[in-house]
């Protein structure tokens, strides 16, 4: 695997290539990030992981300096998945002047993370475009546990015509559920074993669905969970198809309820997609 540190360097060895796949990161990588590297693999000729901690979209400092950066760990999974590329700049090799461009995504903007994160989207939006307009890539790859930042991304591509396809890629989760993600090291024991309650009850909502009210299942899996010690922020059902929220439920839908949830300080998201 080649590493770049180097914005320049990157553009050119890329130059002319003409089937990239592209997965950006923040690093501390798992098996979740390698489903996206083998999706990628699967379809391009050549892959490229980008991890950056991009301070943009943290609307939490101590959250900042806390994210974990495990860079020699990182280099030897994506090297055991054959990824061809890694893109690991220093921050000034991102954000060479302060800039003045912000992306607001509306309606986005105010339900679910964008609500409860003010400002996160506005980063998300400025990172990938800037990685998008370095890598150039012919498909970017998501994960389906960041929904509303795959429909954001998704705005993203069509609002600024970006030649680029997004593929979705489903959550891998550990053996009890819990979706795999790098915020997860931060669990002490205890709070680990009590995390794996968030999937369980999404399990259970999606299975209450059928027969009940949207307040009905959001009333459950709050009340269900705090009595676990986990305090849920929050927990809303989204039409899958077009990502507004939903006041009621259909046959023949498809929806995603999606949950953020603390336990401790530790703020975990995840979601479950059901048809009905
Ligand atoms: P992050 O490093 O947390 O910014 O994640 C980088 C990419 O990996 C994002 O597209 C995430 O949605 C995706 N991702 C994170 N965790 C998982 C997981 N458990 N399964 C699949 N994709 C994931």
């Amino acid at each position: 695997m080649k590493i770049f540190y180097r914005t320049k360097e990157l553009i050119d060895a890329l130059h002319g290539e003409k089937s990239v796949g592209f997965v950006p990161t923040m690093g501390a990588l798992h098996l979740g990030h390698m489903s996206l590297i083998r999706a990628s693999k699967s379809q391009n000729t050549l892959t490229v992981c980008s991890i950056f901690v991009n301070p943009l979209q943290f609307n939490n400092l101590t959250d900042f300096e806390k994210y974990p950066k495990t860079l020699s760990n990182d280099i030897l999974l994506l090297e055991s998945e054959n990824c061809d590329i890694l893109f690991a700049p220093e921050y000034n090799q991102i954000y060479t002047q302060t800039s003045a461009t912000t992306i607001d995504f509306g309606y986005q903007n105010t339900i679910l993370e964008g609500r409860y994160r003010q400002g996160h989207f506005n980063g998300v939006g400025i990172v990938v475009s800037k990685l998008f307009n370095i890598v150039k890539p012919n498909i970017a790859y998501f994960g389906q546990k960041d929904f509303q930042q795959c429909l954001i991304i998704k705005q993203l591509i069509q609002d600024l015509s970006f030649p680029i396809r997004l593929q979705i890629v489903p959550t891998i989760r550990e053996n009890d559920g819990l979706a795999m993600s790098s915020r997860n090291v931060h669990l002490n024991i205890d709070d680990r074993k009590t995390a794996a309650n968030i999937y369980k009850g999404l399990q259970s909502a999606q299975t209450l669905a059928t027969q009940s009210t949207i307040s009905e299942i959001k009333g459950n899996i709050s009340q269900d969970l705090s009595a676990k010690n986990i305090q849920v922020e929050y927990a809303d059902i989204l039409d899958y198809e077009t990502g507004t929220l939903c006041t009621t439920l259909e046959i023949k839908g498809k929806y995603v309820l999606c949950i953020a949830a603390y336990i401790g300080k530790v703020r975990l998201i995840d979601n479950i997609v059901f048809n009905l």
